[in-house]
């Protein structure tokens, strides 16, 4: 069998028009979105992400203001400036590229956001509401996968996913996301503890990769026929990008497969744009509510 290719980076061009026209409607109504992207020190990493992001917000008609900080900015100052973006009502989206440097504490600066504007979903208002049923922003990365498959007729309801790995970012909201009504998957959830893990992903319909070990899912641990998402990004010291699936024999044996790259990777930028769309639909909400 040779597995059939989702296809990110064609469904993120597909999204990204998608989003571009719902903006170009917003702006009809006198609202630009708009995404603050705060960005403390200099991680060459984080300053490609950063770019990329902005990038992606121009070709949508999405405003982006960009907030660079030096590495030695106290957790203190970087408060203050969430707060005044909290409350500027141009902004309707805050992200904080992370990591954050060792001296700041990460959950002080996540909680901070408002949950009005939590447009990466990691925090605890948004991973509460999703919790319970009631979702507001969807964290991007598990948001990007749940398109990939639901865009490709990859079958849920009912389906056995197995999500390996169990981070705030990604393996616990996907499962939270997979399990919701509606979509109606029966999920496990997967970590470094787990007691006999191929057993567990041999039963698996849909196995997502999560874990950040390349080449780590090998084909004898994939069902025969099952769909496979490689969530991971390792660089090897050849300086190549490489998933959590060793890819070739795995897509002899899988179904369906996402590449690394062109898998989740753009689809986590894509999301971030429908995040900050939806968050500027939502001010307009309040604003006519209020
Ligand atoms: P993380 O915070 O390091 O979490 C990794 C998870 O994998 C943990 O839950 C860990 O278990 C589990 N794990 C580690 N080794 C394991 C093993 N041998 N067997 C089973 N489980 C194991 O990583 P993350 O932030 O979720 O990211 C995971 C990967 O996705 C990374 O490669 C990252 O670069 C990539 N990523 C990609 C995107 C994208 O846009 N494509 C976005 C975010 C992340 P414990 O909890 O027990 O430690």
């Amino acid at each position: 069998m040779t597995a059939r290719r989702l296809d990110g980076k064609q469904l993120a061009q597909t999204m990204q028009a998608e989003i571009a026209e719902e903006t170009a409607k917003l702006l009809h109504h006198g609202i630009r979105p708009g995404l603050a992207a705060v960005l403390v020190g200099d991680n060459p990493a984080s300053q490609i992400y950063v770019r990329n992001k902005r990038r992606a917000c121009d070709k949508a008609g999405i405003a982006s203001f960009l907030h660079e900080l030096p590495a030695g900015t106290s957790e203190a100052e970087l408060l203050e400036l969430i707060d005044r973006l909290n409350a500027d009502p141009a902004v309707h989206g805050i992200l904080v590229q992370l990591p954050l440097p060792k001296h700041i504490d990460e959950s002080t600066i996540v909680d901070a956001v408002s949950p009005l504007k939590d447009v990466d979903g990691f925090g605890p208002h948004s991973l509460g509401l999703l919790a319970a049923g009631r979702p507001r922003f969807l964290a991007c990365t598990p948001h990007g996968v749940l398109q990939l498959l639901v865009r490709n007729d990859i079958p849920l309801a009912g389906a056995h996913v197995v999500v390996v790995g169990r981070s705030n970012i990604v393996g616990k909201p996907l499962a939270l996301i997979l399990m919701q009504k509606g979509i109606d998957a029966t999920v496990t959830v997967c970590h470094s503890r787990s007691r006999d893990l191929t057993a567990l992903t041999r039963s698996a319909d849909v196995v997502v990769a999560a874990l950040g070990r390349a080449h780590f899912l090998r084909a004898d641990t994939i069902r025969p026929g099952a769909v496979v998402v490689d969530v991971g990004i390792n660089r090897l010291p050849d300086g190549s990008l490489v998933g959590d699936v060793d890819f070739e024999p795995v897509s002899e044996v899988a179904s369906a497969i996402t590449p690394v790259p062109g898998g989740v990777g753009p689809m986590t930028i894509t999301m971030l744009l429908y995040n900050t769309l939806q968050a500027a639909r939502l001010s307009r909400k309040t604003r006519q509510s209020s």
